[in-house]
């Protein structure tokens, strides 16, 4: 009721394009065009994205699972920017909902551990946000699940964006360790490794690989969005 009111006398503005949101964080032109992205699935293979399994350098297919699209110039991509600064709770609620239906579509609903990719402590200060956390964090209580934080992240600020494929996978090699006593939380289990954004996979793999390393039975690697080279 008063977050009705509030929102009457300060309306929330389109993350995208600054216009009234009428629709929790989009305006209705940019929703009917977020919908449409969504329902078009991956323009590579035409799966819905929660099946698509396009190629990826680094990740066994099977293993990454990713619930909308990362569409240059699209909706979907802004989305998923917008987590990298804010902590919008429409959105992050919004993004852990198709993340749980993209576990449920590929038949994952208990028996499995969240964990998540966390950001380095130099950007969560400068970003404000650890955005990956967060979506962990709403999926784990959405579909009731546990969740632990087991990695320890080091390094700096520096984009991986800017670094070739190799160099990626070295790079991610470099910042990821588990942390102390994290080895019992996870012997055993089926984990499921959530990310904001999935590229070239090199990031998600590293962790992967220290998850099975130390135990764990099986690791799904599962990003809220995808960037996959059409
Ligand atoms: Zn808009
Ligand atoms: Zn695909």
């Amino acid at each position: 009721m008063l977050n009705k009111f509030l929102s009457l006398i300060f309306p929330t503005a389109c993350i995208r394009c600054r216009r009234i949101a009428k629709h929790g964080f989009l305006c209705t032109e940019c929703k009917e065009e977020y919908e449409k992205e969504l329902s078009d699935g991956c323009l590579s293979c035409g799966n819905p994205h929660a099946k698509c399994r396009c190629d990826s350098k680094y990740l066994d297919n099977e293993k990454l699972i990713y619930a909308i699209p990362y569409r240059s110039d699209g909706v979907s991509r802004e989305l998923l920017l917008k987590m990298k600064t804010s902590n919008n709770k429409a959105l992050v609620s919004h993004l852990a909902d198709k993340m749980a239906s993209a576990l449920k579509e590929n038949g994952i609903e208990e028996d499995v551990l969240i964990t998540y990719v966390p950001r380095s402590p130099t950007k969560i200060r400068l970003e404000g946000v650890d955005q990956a956390k967060i979506l962990a964090y709403a999926l784990a209580e959405k579909m009731k699940l546990d969740i632990e934080n087991v990695f320890i992240c080091r390094g700096g600020v520096k984009e991986q964006k800017s670094l070739e494929y190799g160099e990626r996978d070295i790079y991610a090699r470099t910042r990821f360790s588990l942390r102390l006593g994290a080895e019992e939380k996870i012997k055993g289990k089926r984990v499921v490794l959530v990310d904001d954004i999935i590229t070239s996979g090199a990031t998600v793999k590293v962790c992967s690989e220290i998850l099975t390393e130390f135990g764990a039975e099986d690791v799904i690697c599962l990003g809220a969005g995808r960037s996959v080279k059409y």
